[in-house]
């Protein structure tokens, strides 16, 4: 049930369902997902559900973690990426395996430790994680990328604007009752917004925990 039959039976599902980046298909085929949700959960860590992670938050379900990987670097190398929101730090080892080099904040203390076990346990040790409030980005990392938010904002960050080079993406779940994915790139002539499919996010939430 937690073999790479059932990975491999959980990438051919994303691959259905549109997702075609081989880089975030072999990434997933890879991880161990079992290993970020509590044991009791894991033998559902590979049906396309979000888990509790503990602390009242969840992990996405692999087609939305899939879907925000691939918008994200899509046609282009994914060179470095922060992350605000580590959780259980599934989608930090996603965005490893493609070859990103990442940095991830969250602002729960006892998951940004539980994320550091569960990304050791997968054996991907090169990740800069942050206890930090992620509204305010990484500066002394910057520039990035690109950025993705796990969490959902009722407003676009300008910090976090700031921190992205030229031509990088960011993906972020916009809104707070509707919420609906929003894809944002910088270009020469400003911003450039899209708004895409509607999720179900935690919230993004001011100050550490
Ligand atoms: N990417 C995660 C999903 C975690 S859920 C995973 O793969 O498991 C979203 C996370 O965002 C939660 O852990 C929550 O604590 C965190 N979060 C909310 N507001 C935040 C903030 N201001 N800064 C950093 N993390 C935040």
């Amino acid at each position: 049930m937690l073999s790479q039959r059932t990975r491999q039976r959980m990438a051919d599902r994303l691959r259905q369902s549109g997702i075609c980046d081989e880089r975030v298909l072999s990434a997933m085929s890879q991880i161990p997902r079992h290993l970020f949700v509590d044991e009791a959960l894991a033998s559902r860590a590979y049906d396309d559900v979000s888990l509790p992670i503990g602390h009242g938050q969840t992990i996405s379900q692999p087609f939305t973690v899939a879907r925000m990987t691939e918008l994200l670097i899509t046609g282009r190398k994914p060179g470095r990426i922060l992350e605000i929101g580590t959780g259980c730090g599934y989608q930090s080892a996603v965005l490893l395996k493609t070859g990103a080099e990442v940095y991830s904040i969250e602002r729960i203390a006892p998951l940004l430790d539980q994320a550091r076990r569960n990304l050791r346990s997968a054996q991907l040790i090169h990740v800069r994680l942050v206890h930090g409030d992620g509204h305010f980005g990484l500066p002394e990392a910057a520039p990035f990328d690109g950025i993705i938010m796990t969490c959902a904002a009722s407003f676009i960050p300008e910090p976090l604007l700031e921190q992205l080079a030229e031509h990088g993406r960011m993906i972020m779940p916009l809104g707070e009752h509707e919420q609906h994915l929003l894809l944002l790139e910088k270009t020469p002539d400003g911003i450039q917004q899209t708004r895409l499919d509607p999720v179900k996010f935690v919230p993004l939430l001011p100050g550490r925990a």
